[in-house]
Parts: C-alpha cells; structure tokens; sequence
C-alpha cells in the first residue's frame, strides 16, 4: 500500500455509514418507545464485510448531535460456522481467508453463521423527568 490519501477516513467510510443506519434505527426506536438508549447489541460476522474496531471506531462519530450520544455499542462477533457436504456436520471456523471445512479440506458451500449485522438489543432508559435530582 503506497500512501492512501486519507488513511484515517478511508477504510472507516463503509463502517460509518453502516453505524450511521444503525444510529437511526435505534433513534427511531427510542423515540416510539420514549426511552434514552444507553447501549446498542449488535451481532457482527466476518462475512458481513463489517470490521468491528472500525465501526467501534465510526459509532462515537455517527452518534455526535444525536439523542445516542454517549451510547456504547456492544458487538458481539459471531464466528464463522459452515456446514460440511462431506462430514455432513457443522465446522466453525478460525479463518475466514479459507472456507473450507477445517477437518475434511472441502470447500464450504454452505454459510450458517458469520454474515450477520443485526441490532439484538437495545439498553433502555425510561424517559422520565428526573425526579430524585443527582446529588450535585
Ligand atoms: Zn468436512
């Protein structure tokens, strides 16, 4: 890789905007319900195309002004699991740079698990006037 012109913005772009949907899907939701999101559950596979430290890193940017600020994301990544024709069983994966059954060698035609991008869940605040004021 020579020299990138924006080494910073570049490989995170695609992430941001994936966490940019995310951010308005759960502002959708927490204004339907009349919560503050405090955390975002999200199931992430390899195979989404999805890198989770960038969209760690885009999530803090995709929330700025919004009612998520200060949210967490949470990602919960989901190994690679395929099923093998040839051992007729089910083989999770340490690479995904191979999709290959891991004991036989056959090549996976079948994906069970590792393109998800799911929200799961959503940690809530109920929106409520505070009426016990922090101690200040
Ligand atoms: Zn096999």
């Amino acid at each position: 890789m020579d020299r990138p012109r924006s080494p910073r913005l570049g490989p995170a772009m695609h992430e941001l905007s994936i966490a940019m949907s995310i951010v308005d899907l759960a502002l959708d939701e927490a204004r339907e319900r009349r919560v503050t999101i405090d955390a975002v559950y999200l199931d992430l596979g390899p195979l989404s195309g999805v890198v989770a430290d960038a969209l760690r890193f885009s999530w803090e940017i995709a929330c700025q002004d919004t009612a998520l600020q200060g949210s967490r994301l949470l990602i919960r990544e989901i190994p690679v699991e395929i099923h093998c024709s040839t051992c007729n069983a089910n083989r999770t994966l340490d690479s995904v740079q191979w999709l290959c059954c891991p004991v036989c060698g056959t090549p996976a035609l079948e994906v069970i698990h590792g393109k998800e991008l799911a929200i799961i869940a959503l940690e809530v605040r109920d929106e409520q006037p505070a009426a016990a004021p922090r101690s200040a």
